[in-house]
């Protein structure tokens, strides 16, 4: 057990604004900012929560006592632990080879086609033990540490049968680090090649076995499905959300990526709390994710590996929908860790606006993970260790392109 005080920080981003707007259009005076601000916490094991933070000159008395290890902010500035909704962080093996092969033209499909791709690791995924599963996991966590993050998702997916699904969610569960993660079963990530022609016995496998084994075990919160063209339909995307939600597990969906397929539109009827890319997202959609408050997260690092056009982030965020920014790391189409890098990309990329960012990276990220009332601002009673970067402007975070190392406690 430890207390710790941050005084005099030149930029204090608190988000104090952020729960009561929803995180819909956020705008700079939701963050709360505070110039030369303090930040007073407690920290149990590694885990992190928030006592006060406001105006250094109004630190209350009980905060000045000696108990407090105080640490100077001065020419920082401070945030609430970030927030990573959308990662594969579950794998082994890289795939650096197509990373050429795709620069030189061939699309993420042909890859696919080829017997590259998800299929690719999954032969990895399929051979690694539980054991080394969960000591690369902690090994990337602690990487994803470095970057300020507090919360995180994470899938499975790169199993794609029963015992190395089921082993990549343990992964999840066993990996010891200072973040909170909130484990995803993503048997529809592809259809395994033992399955090829016969994907509707996939289907009812998932949903009629390895759900409810999932459910059972409690090894994972949500389930989510690649809704696209070559991968999972609409309507075998429902049946498993279905199957979800019968055994207690809620649905995100990467949806609208590589074409409309109108699954965004749904979020009317199947309440997901995330449709995750949205490049291909039409007005219809944007006004379903408006309306049901499903939170649209957008993932510019991976259309900016796969040399794609933006999601409609500004059409998004101006027509109501609450937007979130995750790294959806992966090997092969987003082999990064750095969520202040998706910062970055957003402002140059998406043309988000500071506050939009950082709304996106924390508290709207959190609410995607429905842990919106502990994760998220700097307010008495949240958790999460804040990040600190050298600077005194709210872009303090992802102006400078990001480097990991010495961001957070
Ligand atoms: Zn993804």
């Amino acid at each position: 057990l430890s207390f710790i005080l941050f005084k005099n920080i030149s930029c204090l981003v608190t988000n104090s604004g952020l729960p009561s707007s929803g995180g819909v259009r956020p705008k700079e005076e939701q963050l709360g900012i505070i110039s030369n601000g303090a930040i007073a916490l407690r920290r149990v094991r590694g885990s992190t929560k928030i006592l006060w933070s406001g105006p250094q000159k109004e630190l209350p008395r009980d905060f000045r006592s000696s108990r407090f290890k105080t640490i100077s902010g001065r020419g920082f500035t401070a945030y609430p632990g970030l927030v990573d909704c959308h990662t594969h962080p579950v794998f082994m093996g890289d795939r650096a080879l197509e990373f050429e092969l795709r620069m030189k033209g061939a699309s993420y499909q042909e890859i696919a086609e080829a017997g590259g791709g998800i299929l690719r690791t999954m032969r990895a995924t399929r051979k690694a033990s539980l054991s080394s599963l969960t000591k690369i996991l902690e090994e990337r966590l602690s990487v994803t540490r470095k970057f300020g993050v507090a919360l995180m998702e994470g899938k499975s997916g790169y199993g794609l049968d029963g015992p190395s699904e089921i082993r990549s969610l343990q992964a999840l569960r066993k990996a010891q680090s200072e973040i909170e993660l909130v484990p995803t079963s993503m048997a529809a990530h592809a259809l395994p090649p033992e399955f090829r022609g016969k994907k509707n016995e996939y289907l009812s496998w998932i949903c009629e076995d390895h759900i409810p084994l999932v459910s059972k075990k409690k090894l994972a919160e949500y389930v989510d499905v690649f809704c696209d063209n070559g991968f999972f339909s609409v309507d075998e995307t429902l049946a498993i959300v279905k199957a979800g939600k019968k055994w207690g597990l809620r649905a995100r969906i990467h949806g609208e990526e590589l074409s409309l397929t109108g699954i965004a539109a749904l979020s009317r009827e199947w309440s997901f709390d995330s449709v995750d890319h949205l490049l291909k997202v039409d007005q219809r959609g944007i006004e379903a994710l408006a309306e049901t408050g499903t939170v649209a997260t957008l993932l510019p690092a991976t259309g900016f590996y796969l040399r794609e056009p933006p999601a409609p982030a500004r059409a998004l965020i101006d027509g109501g929908a609450v937007v979130a920014l995750a790294t959806d790391f992966n090997p092969g189409t987003s082999p990064t860790q750095n969520l202040p890098f998706v910062g970055t990309l957003a402002a140059i990329q998406l043309g988000m606006t500071t506050a939009e960012i950082i709304a996106a990276i924390t508290w709207n990220g959190a609410r995607s993970l429905r842990r919106e009332t502990r994760f998220g601002t700097l307010l008495p009673g949240f958790e999460g260790a804040p990040v600190l970067v050298p600077g005194d402007h709210p872009n303090a975070l992802f102006y400078p392109l990001a480097a990991p190392g010495g961001r957070s406690l």
